[in-house]
């Protein structure tokens, strides 16, 4: 019965000033490093994207904001963030790395996006990391970080249909767009929501 901490996507890119920065993104990094070392293991996910990936405007010649569907499935378009090996992929120096026991890399795939830290959103692909949670015996999981409405709520609403207790603790966390939908909608599927104290 072991107690992880995700943390989602702390990079350079959602940073404010990044490439698809967000707005007080840095404000939490505080917030996460105080959490460190309380949990039985930690783990973070990082935006990972090759080159003209599916969810870059640029890609298509369309505008950031956009919506198109690929395959079936809706896809907003970004500015270009998060390309594989770059400074803005990379997780914010200030965050306090000693306590992470693995990194999870997600939206590999040139041609489907993920938000998701446990699959892509096709669902048809998978990271690591229910495999890594299920072998340490992790049946809570406690999610922070980037951001409210797309990365931490996908997966913690995958987290809740892959059987695991979630905690959102908000004040960890920052919103692009709709910090208190993403709340209530995590709410209503089964998560709780804390804050950091
Ligand atoms: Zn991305």
């Amino acid at each position: 019965m072991a107690e992880a901490l995700l943390i989602v996507d702390l990079q350079y890119d959602f940073m404010p000033g990044g490439a698809l920065g967000v707005k007080g993104g840095d404000e939490i990094i505080p917030v996460i490093n105080k959490l460190m070392g309380k949990f039985d293991y930690t783990v973070a996910s990082q935006d990972w994207h090759p080159k003209g990936h599916i969810s870059f405007a640029s890609t298509h010649g369309k505008k950031v904001g956009e919506i198109i569907e690929v395959d079936g499935i809706e896809q907003e378009l970004w500015p270009i963030h998060c390309v594989e090996h770059t400074h803005g992929a990379a997780l914010v120096k200030e965050l306090k790395k000693d306590s992470i026991d693995r990194y999870f890399y997600k939206g590999t795939d040139l041609n489907i996006d993920s938000y998701s830290a446990f699959f892509d959103n096709d669902k048809e692909h998978e990271t690591e990391l229910d495999h890594f949670l299920r072998e340490k015996g992790v049946t809570k999981l406690y999610i922070a970080g980037l951001t409210t409405d797309f990365c931490v709520k996908f997966s913690a609403l995958d987290a809740l249909d892959l059987g695991y207790e979630v905690v959102v603790i908000k004040d960890a966390c920052r919103a692009v767009h709709d910090e208190k939908g993403a709340l209530e909608e995590m709410k209503q599927a089964g998560a709780q929501i804390i804050t950091s104290r």
